[in-house]
């Protein structure tokens, strides 16, 4: 039953020992796929000591310059904080998380994303996610070691995984967009609002996020993704038009 379409997304992690038992925490749970964003440190004695026999998940872990290259494909992307953040976003508790992510056609690849051991995802890195999840823990004290979070994360999507069989998860009846189109869109969107005078580029952080938001809740397909940038392109190009 191993979840072919998960993605565990590691974002520059310091330590490799924490990298190794994240490979284990991986394979225990039927998780293979591991992306690692600029680590730190990767292949350490310590890193291959902790992956414990799990060393095929590290041999074959990709890595990737940017969250961004490493989520381009991905059509759902969900991002795992150890605090609940001021800002707004959708967010989920590991078993929402995991009925979410097997409810998906297992063509539709998905990716779940882990901070830095110190400093967690910046604000910038949980924009690119749909989803927050947290794993309930002591308010005051609720960061857990990083493979310990995989490892909740992954026993509950094995739990799902058992119980949500293929047939149910067939194909989409639209193609949704992927991380990198919305990017695509958001990038398009902030420069025609600056083209058409709508934000200004200093102050528009907190507009962007409430847009990013509402787009990623409509969860466009790419058809729809194509139709909106259209109207940008229309709308920036009339704009340059009333200058001449
Ligand atoms: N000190 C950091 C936490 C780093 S722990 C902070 O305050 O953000 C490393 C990573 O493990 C986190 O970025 C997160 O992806 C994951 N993690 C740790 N505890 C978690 C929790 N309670 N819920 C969800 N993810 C958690």
């Amino acid at each position: 039953m191993p979840m072919k379409n998960v993605r565990i997304v590691l974002v520059e992690t310091s330590h490799g020992g924490n990298i190794g038992a994240v490979a284990r925490a991986m394979k225990n749970m039927c998780l293979f796929d591991l992306v690692l964003v600029n680590p730190r440190q990767f292949m350490s004695e310590e890193c291959v000591a902790r992956a414990s026999g799990a060393d095929d998940i590290l041999h074959e872990a990709q890595l990737c310059k940017s969250l961004d290259e490493a989520i381009a494909d991905c059509k759902l992307v969900v991002g795992a904080s150890a605090r609940l953040r001021s800002v707004a976003w959708p967010q989920l508790d590991p078993k929402e998380c995991a009925a979410l992510v097997a409810g998906r056609p297992t063509e539709d690849q998905v990716a779940l994303v882990f901070g830095r051991e110190r400093t967690g995802l910046s604000n910038a890195e949980l924009e690119r996610c749909q989803y927050l999840v947290h794993i309930p823990s002591n308010p005051e004290y609720s960061s857990l070691n990083l493979a310990m979070a995989v490892q909740v994360l992954g026993y509950e999507l094995m739990l799902q995984a058992a119980d949500a069989p293929a047939r149910h998860r067939e194909s989409p009846p639209r193609a949704l967009a992927t991380a990198g189109e919305m990017q695509g869109l958001f990038g398009h969107l902030e420069q025609a609002l600056e083209d058409i005078g709508f934000i200004d580029p200093r102050k528009s952080d907190k507009l962007m996020r409430r847009l990013k938001r509402l787009f990623h809740r409509a969860e466009p397909d790419q058809d729809e993704i194509r139709i909106l940038r259209g109207i940008l392109s229309a709308a920036q190009g009339r704009k340059s038009a009333r200058r001449e």
